[in-house]
């Protein structure tokens, strides 16, 4: 006797469904680390250091917390910027070298012309164009470069009617960040004849 033809057709459909339901369930699985709290992440990479799988590096958040994380998102404000901001800045100083390279003094000077036309505050950037025409970075050495850095950074707090930090304690406010096997050193700190 011939087999049913819907059998047939049936057990497709389920592969079918069961494949689809495998790879969605893959999607939006739970985190495996759910304490994590990045505000501005939805989605978080595994920091597990083998992945059996690609699917298994990429870990999404379920759908009710992808839409509550989406009605809580604020936008960054100017205040939250620029003390990020000037955290990067200031620990780059402190990590700068009593000795730096000449691509180090010349890579400062560029990041701080780039900063001055791209940071995303048109006023803060134009105002800090202007400061930099006043002031020309110095950078010859970490002391110099943290001490013009701390100086404009309070030629902008005063504009701003903020408090001058005393520049003789910025070491002691922005110390170098501890990393292993320097790991945390500028590129190219190490003395080459080639620099
Ligand atoms: P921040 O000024 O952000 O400082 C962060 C921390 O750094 C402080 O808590 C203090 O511990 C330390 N600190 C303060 N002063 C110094 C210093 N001189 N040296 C070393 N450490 C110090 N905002 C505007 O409204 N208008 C602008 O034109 C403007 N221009 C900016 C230009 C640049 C390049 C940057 C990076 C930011 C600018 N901002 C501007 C943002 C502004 O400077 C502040 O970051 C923001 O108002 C938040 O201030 P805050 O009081 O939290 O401390």
């Amino acid at each position: 006797m011939s087999e049913n033809p819907f059998l047939s057709l049936f057990q497709n459909l389920e592969k079918i469904s069961n494949s689809i339901q495998t790879h969605l369930s893959t999607f939006i699985a739970r985190p495996a680390n759910p304490s994590r709290t990045d505000n501005n992440a939805l989605f978080s990479v595994s920091s597990s250091p083998k992945p059996s799988a690609p699917s298994a590096n990429f870990q999404a958040f379920g759908p009710e917390e992808v839409l509550k994380k989406v009605q809580t998102a604020a936008p960054v404000t100017k205040e939250e910027l620029g003390r990020a901001t000037w955290t990067f800045l200031h620990t780059l100083a402190a990590q700068y070298p009593d000795k730096p390279t000449r691509q180090q003094k010349k890579d400062v000077k560029e990041l701080m012309a780039i900063l001055s036309r791209m940071y995303p505050c048109q006023d803060c950037a134009d105002h800090f164009k202007e400061i930099l025409r006043a002031n020309p970075v110095q950078a010859a050495s970490h002391t110099e470069f943290s001490q013009w850095l701390c100086h404009v950074h309070n030629v902008v707090n005063r504009s701003l009617g903020k408090s001058v930090f005393p520049c003789e304690r910025v070491d002691a406010r922005w110390g170098k960040l501890e990393c292993e096997l320097r790991a945390c050193d500028l590129q190219g700190t190490s003395t080459k004849f080639w620099d």
